[in-house]
């Protein structure tokens, strides 16, 4: 079985990203694996803080690697936005392949200092997991939004700066960088998301040498994405769309079958849902 950092590799020869899908549930799950072994294609799954909560640490754990030997393919999980060292350090001792310390709301000084402690506890545990830091704020919430998140880096000047982003992979020894360049998590209710910025997305891959990692995409037009991925970013992050497709898919599984009680016979509205739509990024982000 390959692992993510061959993955990666894969990726950067043939300028694609790998998909990234956030679950809280055995149905996202079904959905999500069942799109990438259609398409044969690796795939993350994130899970953040509060779905870690409601799923299990472990449980999680247990979930994705029983079905990666069982179905043989290439399924990956992620401890997405961690706000602590002890949180990353359960994750890399639970046996996730990757984990994301998320220190964008600290100055780029306090950023590093905990992003460097990090890298070097996780690879304590285990060297062979993929650890990754994130630059530039770009709101928090997975979630259908009027605006823009208070505080988030959309003008010019707040965006990851090349320099910095050089300066934050030397000193941390990241292997993966999540840069702020027009990126915001969530999506706008009634209006399109703003556009990326490709030519910032390639300075900062060319200046930062690890491949890039584009948080916040749902909403983003599938042309803006193809460009981001062509310019440098390796995995891609939705979540919104698919916490959308699943409650959409859970609605109109139980409106056709109102007296249905068997979650078992409910649920497959919601995989369907999420398998639809992790079918469609999937496409895009490996160009097929
Ligand atoms: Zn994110």
């Amino acid at each position: 079985m390959i692992s993510l950092s061959d993955a990666l590799r894969g990726a950067e020869q043939n300028k694609t990203a790998i998909g990234h899908f956030n679950i809280s549930d055995l149905a996202g799950l079904h959905g999500i694996v069942a799109a990438a072994r259609e398409l044969n294609v690796p795939v993350i799954i994130g899970v953040s803080e509060g779905e870690r909560k409601f799923v299990g640490v472990r449980q999680v754990v247990a979930l994705v690697k029983s079905m990666r030997e069982e179905l043989n393919h290439p399924i990956f999980l992620n401890a997405d936005h961690t706000h602590d060292v002890a949180g990353c350090i359960e994750a890399a001792q639970a046996g996730f392949d990757a984990v994301l310390f998320d220190g964008s709301k600290l100055s780029l000084e306090e950023n590093t200092r905990e992003m460097k402690a990090v890298a070097e506890a996780v690879r304590k545990i285990n060297p062979e997991i993929i650890v990754e830091g994130e630059l530039g704020y770009i709101g928090s919430s997975s979630e259908m939004r009027e605006g823009i998140p208070e505080g988030a880096a959309i003008k010019p000047e707040d965006l990851t700066k090349p320099e910095e982003a050089a300066r934050f992979v030397k000193e941390t020894g990241v292997d993966l960088i999540a840069p702020a360049v027009g990126n915001i998590h969530g999506m706008m209710a009634n209006a399109p998301e703003p556009n990326l910025d490709i030519k910032r997305v390639a300075d900062v891959a060319a200046a930062a040498g690890v491949p890039l990692v584009l948080h916040g995409a749902s909403g983003n037009t599938d042309l803006d994405v193809r460009k981001a991925v062509e310019a440098g970013m390796r995995i891609v992050h939705i979540n919104t769309e698919i916490r959308l497709a699943w409650r959409k898919g859970l609605e109109a599984a139980l409106a056709a079958n109102p007296k249905e009680v068997a979650p078992y016979k409910i649920l497959p509205g919601a995989i369907e849902g999420v398998k639809s739509v992790v079918l469609a990024k999937l496409r895009v982000f490996n160009r097929l």
